[in-house]
């Protein structure tokens, strides 16, 4: 193995590898180093998104809806099924085999783009070295010119209540569950907790969500956080806000939780627990004594705005800097630098990073809420299209939700897209797009959009911001 390169990765990640892929297409001699172990013992790139995030939540989150639309949604179009019944086992496989085919295609992007792949623990030394532990054990000191440090995050533990692994669980291990619970609690109404509580919903499981905070969903604009808590409920999900957790005792039936809410000390009893309550910057053994890499009160890597960490050549990207924890994000940092590294002009625009919540109807937006433009003081201008009033949403039996667009008033900047409904992870993007092209709503407007399609509901929610949508009426 050869010890100098251009670029050392440490982290094979969302952020990690496709940092190191695109040092490769620069041509640059690089190398990407990851100790990511599946459960089976295996090595796998990929990080927390491949392995045990994005992907296998959303091949659960597809089994579950399938299973949910077979129960309650078949019948209205003319289809009888029967009972149906889940074949946990089955499901499970399908989600390994999603998880290892997106693995191990990373194996084949590394080789056609002339990354070196390296499973073992990465450590940064002073003077910009690394020190590579192999799976066998064995130290070698690597040197590189420049170091991508991409070591991501892990879940946050409740320390009245530390995870186990059977009874007590964080996301992953919620995710590989061999049974459906009869009774689950999900600690934390955030992503996590909304997505894998509404799998284990369809699935079955009675499921109770615990949230500390008093309001639902507050990063999500307004109108759309009070939807989403209607169709949570209507799925079953028993949400119950300001719920503090204090303790939890276990045996062997189960586990019995202590929170406390407005009413006082309350007690819940559940087969299993998730906790879902946020995910900390992972940088245990990252760094040598005497890099200067610094890291803040929370735990982040401290970088700038290119995901320069202040030591020269030494960058930082992913979960493990500030910003939100999201693939995406720490893709386009990745890309970003190893174009810097280059010699090329890159930039991520942190304005239009999108968020989607993969749930039933899926929720999606880019830039600011409703409440954060009143809050800066800008004139606005709101328009809102229902999918009940979508010709494609009604044949897809998906009527839930609406598109809304907050624009400013002076010149017509789309400042946030906001959507909850079928597909709008899918649909968030033509927003995205304009949003980074500082297209105004009457682009939008002009914008031609084929009928009959759900992204007419964006289009006509431009339109309503001028009060002139045709398939609604303007209020
Ligand atoms: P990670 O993916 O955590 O990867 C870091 C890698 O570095 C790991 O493989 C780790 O083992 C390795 N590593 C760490 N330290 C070292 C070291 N010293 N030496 C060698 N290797 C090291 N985001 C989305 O955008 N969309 C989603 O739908 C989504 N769903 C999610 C669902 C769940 C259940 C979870 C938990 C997360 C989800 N996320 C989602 C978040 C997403 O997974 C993270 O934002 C993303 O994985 C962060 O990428 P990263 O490369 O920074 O870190
Ligand atoms: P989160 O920050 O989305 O939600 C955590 C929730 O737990 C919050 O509502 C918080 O108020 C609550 N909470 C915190 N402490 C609590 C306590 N002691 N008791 C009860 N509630 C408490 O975090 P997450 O859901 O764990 O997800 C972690 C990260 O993974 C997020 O940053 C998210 O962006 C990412 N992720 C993204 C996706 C996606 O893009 N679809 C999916 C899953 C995860």
């Amino acid at each position: 193995m050869s010890s100098e390169y251009d670029v050392i990765v440490i982290g094979g990640g969302p952020a990690g590898y496709p940092a190191a892929i695109r040092a490769g297409q620069n041509k640059l001699k690089v190398a990407c180093i990851d100790e990511w172990v599946n459960k089976d013992g295996s090595y796998a790139f990929g990080g927390t998104c491949l392995n045990a995030g994005c992907i296998p939540s959303k091949a659960l989150l597809e089994s579950s809806e399938l299973v949910h639309r077979a129960q309650h949604e078949f019948a209205v179009h003319g289809i009888k099924v029967g009972d149906v019944s889940v074949d946990v086992a089955t499901m499970q496989k399908r989600r390994a085999g999603i998880v290892k085919a997106s693995t191990q295609g990373i194996n084949a992007l590394f080789k056609a783009a002339g990354v070196t792949g390296l499973q073992g623990h990465g450590k940064l030394l002073k003077g910009n070295k690394v020190e590579f532990t192999g799976k066998d054990g064995k130290k070698e000191e690597l040197t590189a010119k420049h170091v991508i440090l991409a070591s991501g995050s892990s879940p946050t533990e409740l320390k009245s209540m530390p995870f186990d692994g059977k009874q007590i669980v964080d996301s992953w291990g919620a995710l590989e569950f061999d049974a459906v619970p009869k009774r689950l609690c999900v600690v934390g109404a955030g992503v996590i907790g909304l997505e894998l509580g509404s799998v284990w919903r369809r699935l079955g499981s009675e499921v109770v969500v615990l949230e500390a905070l008093d309001t639902f969903l507050p990063a999500a604009d307004g109108a759309v956080s009070k939807e989403a808590l209607k169709h949570f409920k209507k799925l079953g999900l028993d949400i119950r806000l300001g719920a503090k957790v204090s303790g939890a005792d276990k045996s062997a039936s189960g586990v019995k939780l202590k929170y406390t809410d407005a009413k006082g000390e309350q007690t819940l009893e559940v087969d299993k627990v998730v906790v879902a309550i946020g995910r900390r910057p992972f940088t245990n053994g990252l760094l040598g004594e005497g890099t200067g890499v610094q890291i803040d009160e929370r735990g982040f890597i401290k970088v700038d705005h290119d995901c320069k960490t202040g030591v020269a050549n030494v960058w930082a990207v992913g979960d493990v800097v500030r910003g939100p924890m999201l693939a995406h994000k720490g893709k386009e940092e990745g890309v970003m630098v190893a174009d810097l590294i280059a010699g090329k002009i890159a930039e991520v625009n942190y304005k239009t990073i999108p968020s989607v919540i993969y749930t039933a109807p899926e929720i999606a937006w880019v830039g600011q809420t409703e409440e954060e433009v009143k809050k800066s003081g800008r004139a606005y201008k709101v328009g809102s299209f229902p999918f009940l009033a979508s010709g494609r949403a009604r044949a897809m039996e998906a009527t839930a939700g609406f598109a809304k667009i907050v624009a400013a008033t002076d010149d017509d900047e789309i400042l946030g897209v906001h959507i909850i409904g079928p597909m709008a992870g899918e649909l968030i993007a033509e927003a995205v797009l304009a949003m980074e092209y500082s297209a105004s709503t009457e682009d939008l407007q002009r914008t031609i959009h084929a009928h009959p399609t759900l992204s007419e509901a964006v289009h006509e929610a431009a339109l309503a911001a001028d009060k002139i949508a045709i398939d609604f009426p303007n209020r």
